[in-house]
């Protein structure tokens, strides 16, 4: 039978199609995905209602993933390695290539956004972007490098020393993984302001001291990361940073969002505020490196499995979180 694979127009369906079979040239490998996570840009992409510059239909979604290589047209990457592979495809030429900053490539090219994605039984990628996973690594771990590494590559932008008191804005998983990974820089304290009360005990295994639900506390911390991706977050974001302190920007409201700032607060504030996007190669190799080493456990946040002609009830467990309990990362669990 040939390969199957989920496929979106941005109409607001995503379902099953057959496809030809993927052989690897020269430089390239043909990878088996295990398990595939989901998150709201798939949403957004299926809906239709991300930036156009960022999307190319009809497009097979899947951007965070791992699998097992089948066919290597490389000498490093074997058939049989577990591998994870970026997803942001750099030219490796252009000026900001150069500098290291391979996110902001002039040519703008992404696996399950202007690349057929991983939730298919088969992948076809670059071999120089595959890095080959330790023995002892989860599926559920490894899928969690895409979101992990754009929290990651945030936070190495922006975190200067430790100790710092710390909150995030927002209960979704990138503010979960954003509550663990600041465990890296030794913070003095995390605390979540999220919307959800089922949300606490995914909370606490993530790292977070305390989850709040009455509002993000103002002028009160040292380092805001906004990862709600709503305007009014960006704006309680702002507020909640004391004097000298630093706001990270890692979500990402609907296209065209835009919302009114007190501009003076900002500047008497002496705020630093970074906004940033996607990951570098060397912020996803930092990542497989902690994961590898077994110091950084993303998988925890798993919460949803489905197998994938169960693709329907995986996508409403995405768009409609549960009236109790916990909702984390929602996976594709492909045999
Ligand atoms: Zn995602
Ligand atoms: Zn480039």
């Amino acid at each position: 039978m040939s390969p199957r694979a989920l496929v979106t127009r941005g109409d607001g369906a995503l379902g099953p199609e057959r496809r030809e079979p993927l052989c690897a040239q020269p430089g390239e490998l043909v990878v088996k995905p295990v398990t595939v996570g989901l998150c709201g840009t798939d949403l957004e992409l299926i809906d239709g209602t991300i930036d156009p510059a960022y999307v190319r239909y009809p497009l097979v979604i899947g951007h965070e993933w791992t699998g097992v290589v089948t066919a290597s047209g490389d000498a490093v990457v074997r058939a049989g390695d577990r591998v994870v592979v970026e997803g942001i495809v750099p030219c490796r030429r252009c000026a900001h290539c150069a500098a290291g900053a391979t996110h902001l490539c002039d040519t703008y090219a992404e696996l399950g956004f202007t690349f057929d994605g991983a939730a298919a039984d088969e992948v076809l990628v670059r071999a120089d972007l595959a890095h080959v996973l330790a023995p002892q690594v989860t599926s559920d771990d490894a899928a969690l490098v895409e979101p992990a590494s754009v929290v990651y590559h945030g936070l190495s932008r922006i975190v200067g020393r430790p100790g710092l008191e710390c909150v995030v804005v927002g209960d979704g998983t990138i503010g979960l993984l954003a509550a663990q990974m600041l465990r890296l820089w030794s913070p003095a304290r995390v605390v979540v302001a999220g919307r959800r009360p089922g949300q606490r005990e995914l909370a606490r295994r993530a790292g977070a001291d305390e989850l709040v639900l009455d509002g993000t506390p103002r002028g009160a911390f040292d380092l805001v990361v906004e990862a709600a991706g709503t305007a009014s977050a960006v704006a309680d974001a702002l507020a909640a940073a004391r004097r000298g302190g630093s706001v990270l920007l890692l979500g990402l409201p609907p296209h065209g969002s835009t919302t009114p700032v007190p501009v003076d607060d900002l500047v008497n504030g002496d705020l630093l505020i970074r906004a940033s996007f996607g990951y570098s190669s060397s912020a996803w190799a930092s990542v497989v490196a902690l994961v590898n080493a077994a110091r950084l456990h993303p998988g925890v946040l798993v919460t949803h499995r489905f197998g994938f002609d169960e693709h329907d009830a995986a996508i409403t467990a995405l768009r409609t979180p549960p009236d109790e309990g916990p909702r984390g990362k929602v996976v594709l669990e492909l045999p």
